[in-house]
């Protein structure tokens, strides 16, 4: 028998559904040709209230060890972990890609397949702003050319993988000096990459253009809150916001990608944690994304399609309408692995 390799994961506990999530993917990950090693760190709300420097403490060693994280839901309470998360380990760039879920109901019959990567910092959400008088209020918006180029540079880099062109988008005809810098920089970094078409669209026409005819769009790189709209825009178009995953990357002086976490979309679901009712989807999702990016991208995208193929399957838990628990669905998308596995190999 050959050796299998070695998979190196830290492992961020949070609150409510967070131990099924956990418990799903240990299950799915030991149904892969790999030898996944998970260190695990408390960030539940009891360890942060009793021990918060340790705590981060903890997921930054095991961060900076491995390289790689998968975060599972914590509860806000003072503060948000992600957003600590988010400063300690100087994530600066957020994917998003979202995808139309076969036998997931939907308003709209267009197929959906973006990626949507967004400047994790500035825009309008570093600046809580404040009051001036009675009668107004000012806030501060920020572009800085360091994430930008991270964003525009892994869209570009995305955009190569799946052989797609890339939209930068912005108000730049409004916002000229911010978003026209944002923009500035997007053509900077298209230009070092000829192959790749590249166009700007203002953002207001491109959430028309893109619910009229989202075929159009695949890689779409914008600033911090546009791309915060946008994900959930496009979430509700595949009729989902709780199912989505996605990827925060921190980056190198020199640009290369030194820290990464993924985690699930939703939240900690507290009114069915420990039900075993919980849908494992995007936790699953979030680590196929963890698989690719590793450079198990074969894995990665097969067990991106078990889940979309166990879906339409009509094998779904109850707020897909369907009569899994968590664990039955788990294993469902194990035999579906299994059998894409041994198909692969045959
Ligand atoms: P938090 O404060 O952590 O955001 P919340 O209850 O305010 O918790 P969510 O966790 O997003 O918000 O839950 C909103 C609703 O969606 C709840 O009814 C919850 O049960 C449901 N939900 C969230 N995640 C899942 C999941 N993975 N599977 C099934 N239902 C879920």
């Amino acid at each position: 028998m050959t050796e299998r390799e070695v998979l190196n994961v830290a492992e961020f506990h949070g609150d409510g559904i967070s131990k099924e999530l956990s418990d799903s993917i240990h299950k799915v990950a030991s149904c892969l040709p790999l030898d996944v090693r998970f260190h695990p760190v408390d960030l539940s709300l009891e360890r942060r209230r009793t021990d918060p420097k340790g705590s981060y403490k903890d997921a930054e060693d095991a961060i900076r060890a491995h390289g790689v994280a998968m975060k599972y839901p914590t509860v806000t309470e003072t503060e948000s972990p992600n957003k600590v998360l988010r400063e300690r380990f100087d994530f600066s760039v957020i994917h998003r890609p979202v995808k139309s879920i076969p036998g997931v109901p939907t308003r709209h019959t267009g197929k959906v397949d973006l990626h949507i990567i967004r400047i994790a910092v500035g825009g309008t959400y570093e600046d809580a702003g404040r009051r001036i008088g009675t009668e107004a209020a000012v806030s501060v918006r920020v572009i800085e050319r360091k994430p930008s180029w991270h964003a525009n540079q892994f869209a570009f880099h995305q955009a190569k993988r799946i052989g797609s062109d890339v939209v930068s988008t912005s108000k730049y005809t409004i916002q000229k000096e911010t978003d026209g810098f944002f923009e500035e920089i997007a053509e900077e970094v298209a230009a070092l990459h000829p192959d790749i078409p590249h166009r700007s669209e203002l953002f207001d026409a491109l959430l028309a253009k893109m619910i009229m005819r989202p075929e159009d769009y695949s890689v779409v790189v914008c600033p911090n809150e546009y791309g915060d709209f946008l994900s959930d825009a496009a979430c509700g178009m595949i009729g989902s916001i709780g199912l989505g995953a996605s990827a925060n990357y921190a980056f190198t002086e020199g640009g290369d990608i030194s820290l990464a976490m993924f985690d699930p979309a939703g939240g900690t679901a507290p009114d069915i944690a420990g039900m075993n009712k919980c849908n494992p989807t995007a936790a699953i999702w979030a680590f196929a994304m963890l698989l690719t990016h590793c450079g198990f991208r074969g894995l990665g995208s097969m067990l991106d399609a078990a889940v979309r193929d166990t879906i339409a399957s009509g094998q779904t838990t109850a707020d897909l309408g369907g009569t899994l628990s968590t664990d039955e669905f788990t294993k469902a998308v194990c035999a579906t692995m299994q059998t894409e596995l041994t198909g692969a190999a045959s």
